[in-house]
């Protein structure tokens, strides 16, 4: 079904409260339950998790797996329009969804972006209008595809087409010896292998398109990532090179475009040395508001879960306007055990990051997600910095890494 707009604030005839419905209860799915809540709506959530982060502050939450149908039919119940916060949730629910509810983005464009092989072939086939393309690659998924891998993919990067995530499914390959273990130890399944590239640096960018078409870009972002997870995320003047950061947007807005895309999209970018410059290259994309993203919640007049639900809701959307430089730092679990950091003693039965000094400092602003218990690698939050001068959110970010005990900001 089409998207409708959904007024905030409206009353349904039969006394039902006008709810907004996301696939998924993990951190991205709890932001966008917090705008929709902003504006007035209910919201309802679907994830198995009883302790799912937007699980535990929906009006609703229906706690049944993604594909069950009782628990979509729970969901169409409930719900006016609905979205998805993670690529994974199986396709074919959405397509249940999308028969009797309006649904963004669609079950067609997430079933592309969830797979390396459909996506890589969307970037290659959209190259001659976003004059972007992605790094040299193959498709494995036979030994004969295997033993036709062009030597000049190597050394590269093989990653499973499904359901890889900050840096998981994927093993930096040398020779072709390794190549061919590799896929074993990924048990032969489909996969793609790119060649490895210099990179310079990366960047992504966040549009939110509309039904009609219309479509907003976010200031480009550049990030940095530590053992193939974001680690920090910097928006402001002179972060990235004007020219390339305008292909950048140029190129996701051909994306969505392409795909008739509806909702809110970020396509990550690496920047790689070339013999004329520094060149775009497209990584990859994500149906759904990133990572990269969180500094628009405190940085930019819109943020990307309010564009989120306003797309949804068929609300007007003009071009979100940033009016702080900021600094991303994403907040792992590794925090909660990390030697070097600063360490405040919270109860006898726990110890926490030095939340008190990082927040006696300006601009900063914390952002945590709700997990109950923190593992090395787990996103658990994120700290938005910002400050009125590019030097001043330099100097508070460095104060701040220097008390989490994470590696500087590079020159
Ligand atoms: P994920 O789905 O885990 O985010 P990505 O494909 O974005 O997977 O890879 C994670 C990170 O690994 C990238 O942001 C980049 O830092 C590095 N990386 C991935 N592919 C390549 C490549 N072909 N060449 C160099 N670095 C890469
Ligand atoms: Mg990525």
């Amino acid at each position: 079904m089409s998207l409708k707009t959904i007024l905030p604030g409206s009353t349904s005839p039969t006394g039902q409260q006008i709810t907004l419905g996301v696939m998924g209860g993990g951190q991205l799915g709890r932001m966008f339950v917090q705008a929709a809540q902003a504006m007035g709506y209910f919201t309802a959530v679907l994830d198995p998790d009883p302790a799912s982060p937007a699980g535990l502050i929906s009006h609703f939450h229906i706690q049944t797996p993604f594909d069950d149908e009782q628990g979509l039919a729970q969901l169409m119940q409930r719900c006016e329009a609905i979205t998805t916060e993670f690529e994974n949730v199986p396709a074919p629910a959405l397509v249940t969804l999308g028969a009797h509810r309006p649904v963004a983005p669609s079950a067609a464009c997430v079933a592309i972006a969830q797979d390396r092989i459909k996506e890589k072939a969307h970037f290659v086939q959209c190259a001659p209008v976003s004059s972007v393309f992605p790094a040299p690659y193959a498709t494995i998924t036979t030994d004969a595809l295997l033993a036709a891998v062009p030597a000049d993919l190597l050394p590269g990067i093989l990653k499973t087409a499904r359901l890889g995530y900050d840096g998981k499914g994927q093993v930096r390959v040398s020779t072709r010896e390794e190549l061919a273990a590799a896929w074993a130890g990924l048990n032969k399944v489909p996969c793609v292998l790119e060649k490895l590239m210099p990179l310079r640096g990366e960047c992504s960018v966040i549009v939110s398109r509309g039904a009609d078409g219309q479509t907003v870009s976010f200031p480009v972002q550049k990030n940095t990532h530590h053992d193939g997870i974001l680690a920090i995320t910097e928006v402001f003047e002179g972060a990235l090179d004007p020219a390339l950061a305008a292909r950048a947007q140029a190129s996701t807005v051909a994306l969505a475009n392409h795909l008739n895309y509806v909702g809110v999209l970020c396509v990550e970018y690496f920047l790689v040395d070339t013999a004329d410059g520094v060149d775009l290259i497209v990584n990859e994309m994500a149906p759904r508001p990133h990572n990269s993203g969180h500094y628009t919640q405190n940085a930019c007049d819109i943020s990307q879960f309010e564009a989120q639900v306003r797309t949804l809701a068929g609300l007007p959307l003009p071009t979100p306007r940033q009016h702080s430089p900021a600094i991303m730092v994403n907040l792992l679990g590794d925090l909660w055990f990390a030697p070097n950091a600063v360490r405040e003693k919270v109860s006898e039965r726990g110890v926490s990051p030095p939340w008190a000094q990082v927040l006696a400092l300006p601009g900063t602003h914390l952002h945590l997600y709700g997990k109950l218990s923190a593992r090395p690698g787990r996103k658990m939050g994120h700290l938005n910095i910002t400050a009125p001068t590019v030097a001043e959110v330099r100097e508070t970010a460095a104060k701040v890494l220097t008390l989490l005990g994470l590696p500087p900001l590079a020159a």
